[in-house]
């Protein structure tokens, strides 16, 4: 379905991560020549590691490192970003916009390697925060971004990058392309430790009450707070799709199935067989109170928007992290593999 030379290298930064995980799996198995993934954690905290691809360990907020990251590269995706769910963008800001430093510093070392393409990973948190104040959500458009006013901090970052993405484009010619991901969720993602999102973090709960018994949940603000949720396949797919298109300006890929995170409970607990008393936390990081994705411009330039329903991809999140439960699994700490910049 792409027209991506399958001759081609191509760099996934962020490889380390979930998205990044995937992805890595995915451009392997659609047969680029050469795949390298790059990632500031060590090996051993990587979510999956893949043989088919070159490994490697690097801090691209480091300009020497973007040099060797994208040398004999023509396709650079980037998914590296130091982020988190909720509780913690909202407590990490500076952390957050330290971001800019991947962005400005690969971008500026894809352009002088001459890559042909170049992803951003832009987020809805770049959605002025004054068209989200209601629950009963008017889904987002891509103009809705400005005037800007994003969510503090992470959100700034990213509607920086995504603007110097289009200068590069305009004034030096990088073709670059930006996706505003909406709530992206499934296996072997951030599921416990501080970074974790709604999604995950509703799964381990349930989860963890399951096996102990406890009969009970703990959910962030009144549960009446509504999203979206795109399953990584979709994200995945859509991202490789706007990639290999000559479509430039920042698209929004999500998911338009509109639940509250009472209702995703709802969803959790039927597929984990228990029915929990819920504990509201009304003094814990909420975000913006409704957030939808309009999928109006994908669906006309693509003919296409995320379809997998949030039943089949609780399914196979719920039951990842009951196994990781299981194992005695846990994930690295919110500050771990986050050193400061050189
Ligand atoms: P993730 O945290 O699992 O992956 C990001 C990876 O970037 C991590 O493995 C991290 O170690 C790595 N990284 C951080 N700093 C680095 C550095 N200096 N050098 C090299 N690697 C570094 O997050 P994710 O969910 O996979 O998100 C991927 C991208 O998509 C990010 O840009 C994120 O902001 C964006 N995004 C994600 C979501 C979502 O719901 N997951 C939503 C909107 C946007």
């Amino acid at each position: 379905m792409n027209d991506l030379d399958r001759r081609g290298g191509i760099l996934v930064a962020g490889g380390g991560g979930f998205i990044g995980g995937w992805m890595t799996k995915e451009v392997i198995a659609r047969g680029f020549s050469y795949v390298r993934s790059v990632d500031i954690k060590p090996l051993e905290e990587w979510y999956q590691v893949h043989p088919g691809a070159d490994n490697l360990v690097l801090d691209l907020r480091n300009p020497d490192d973007c040099r060797r990251a994208v040398r004999g590269i023509d396709y650079v995706i980037n998914l590296a970003a130091d982020m988190g769910g909720m509780g913690y963008i909202e407590a990490h800001r500076a952390n957050c916009m330290i971001s800019v430093l991947i962005n400005t510093n690969l971008l500026c070392a894809a352009k002088d390697a001459g890559v042909k393409r170049y992803f951003f990973s832009s987020s809805a948190c770049v959605y002025n925060v004054d068209k989200q104040r209601e629950a009963a959500v008017t889904p987002l458009k891509e103009e809705d971004a400005y005037p800007a006013m994003p969510e503090d901090g992470y959100g700034w970052e990213k509607l920086f990058s995504e603007r110097m993405c289009r200068h590069f484009y305009e004034d030096f010619g990088v073709q670059t392309r930006v996706a505003r991901y909406h709530n992206v969720y499934g296996p072997h993602g951030t599921w416990d430790g501080g970074r974790e999102k709604a999604p995950a973090a509703i799964c381990r709960k349930v989860a963890a009450a399951k096996l102990s018994g406890s009969g009970e949940i703990e959910i962030w603000g009144d549960g009446e707070q509504t999203r979206t949720f795109m399953y990584i396949d979709d994200c995945v797919y859509g991202t490789l799709m706007l990639m290999a298109s000559d479509f430039a300006e920042p698209i929004n890929i999500g998911s338009a199935e509109l639940v509250t995170i009472n209702q995703m409970v709802d969803v959790v607990e039927k597929i984990a067989g228990v029915r929990l008393r819920r504990r509201y936390n009304l003094d814990a990081p909420k975000g913006v109170r409704g957030r939808s994705s309009d999928n109006t411009l994908i669906q006309r330039v693509f003919g296409w928007e995320p379809r997998i329903s949030l039943e089949e991809g609780l399914e196979k999140t719920y039951r990842w992290i009951y196994d990781q439960l299981v194992a005695g699994n846990r994930v690295s700490q919110v500050t771990q593999g986050m050193a400061t910049p050189r």
